[in-house]
């Protein structure tokens, strides 16, 4: 009796936790993906063509095709995460089968490099022949680790997405250096910066914004202090510079700062022109570290972080 309960539990915890691989809400990047990186397999065969292989990506999984291989009796799958590393057999199907649905795509991102072989067994001998390398990158889309939402693996708080209580990470120290280097080198242009406020804890900027709202009202206090858990500054990625006022548009150090920060891997979080999407008034001073790659790719791009990720800022409580 007893073991054919523990048996039952075993069997629901599994179904669970398939269960919860399918719900994930995952999807994939826009990234253009590489059908051929330059790594092709020198692999040649007499007889054999090589095989085009190409990807799709849907809902829950990334589907590769290949065009079909004359005199092939078999295909076998292989993913790496590396192009040149080693290359694990995924699948083996038949030679009338000409494509599969790669499902294992688990973690924040990930970058994943497959090909295919052909075998022929037909002949007096067995051959193969290999396939371009495919390069794909794919993303769980969302996820949280300790209430903590990650948008395509960018930690995210804004009007939307609440920071618990609990997270207190204290000042990002990869944030906090590149702060630093930036300060050094905005000083031999003649440019002083310092950070008028950095990380705010939960019950700091609780106080804050209470003391805000019983000021100006709750209206008004929302178009420009963050709720207590929606403050980026309870990240400890965002600093605000020099002169946290409108006083500081327009005045040397801003027009610095907005010219310069994304080569330290900085953005101005709050854009003039993005007030609606990012929810808050503009502000010349918040700048928010996401590393220098991403910075630079997102001023590019010309949008604010919620225009990039595709999310929005609202309450869900006016
Ligand atoms: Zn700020």
């Amino acid at each position: 009796m007893r073991q054919i309960k523990i048996k039952a539990l075993i069997v629901t915890i599994f179904t669970l936790g398939a269960i919860i691989l399918m719900s994930g809400t995952t999807s994939f990047s826009n990234d253009p993906f590489t059908a051929n990186c330059g790594e092709v397999s020198t692999e040649t065969s007499e007889t054999l063509t090589k095989p085009l292989l190409t990807a799709k990506l849907t809902k829950n999984s990334l589907k590769l095709s290949w065009t079909k291989v004359e005199n092939a009796d078999e295909y076998k799958i292989y993913r790496s995460k590396k192009s040149n590393g080693k290359y694990k057999k995924i699948a083996e199907v038949t030679a009338d089968t000409l494509s599969f649905s790669d499902k294992d795509y688990k973690g924040k991102r990930k970058t994943y490099f497959y090909k295919i072989k052909a075998v022929s067994m037909s002949g007096e001998r067995t051959e193969h022949i290999y396939s371009n390398i495919l390069k794909k990158t794919v993303y769980k889309r969302k996820s949280k680790v300790h209430g903590v939402t990650y948008i395509d693996g960018i930690l995210i708080a804004n009007k939307t997405y609440k920071l618990p209580k609990t997270y207190n990470p204290g000042t990002n120290r990869k944030a906090y250096k590149a702060f630093q280097k930036m300060k050094s080198d905005a000083y031999k242009d003649g440019i002083s910066l310092f950070i008028a406020s950095g990380f705010r804890s939960y019950s700091y900027q609780k106080n804050l914004y209470n003391n805000y709202k019983a000021r100006d009202g709750k209206e008004k206090a929302d178009t420009y202090s963050a709720r207590a858990g929606h403050s980026e500054h309870q990240t400890g990625l965002a600093f605000d510079i020099n002169d946290p006022s409108s006083s500081f548009e327009n005045t040397k150090e801003a027009k610095w700062l907005a010219k310069n920060c994304t080569k330290y891997g900085f953005i101005i979080r709050y854009e003039k022109s993005k007030e609606k999407i990012t929810g808050y008034k503009y502000e010349p001073w918040h700048i928010r570290y996401l590393g220098k790659d991403l910075a630079k790719k997102l001023k590019k791009t010309g949008k604010c972080l919620e225009e990039f990720l595709g999310i929005t800022s609202k309450y869900k409580q006016r």
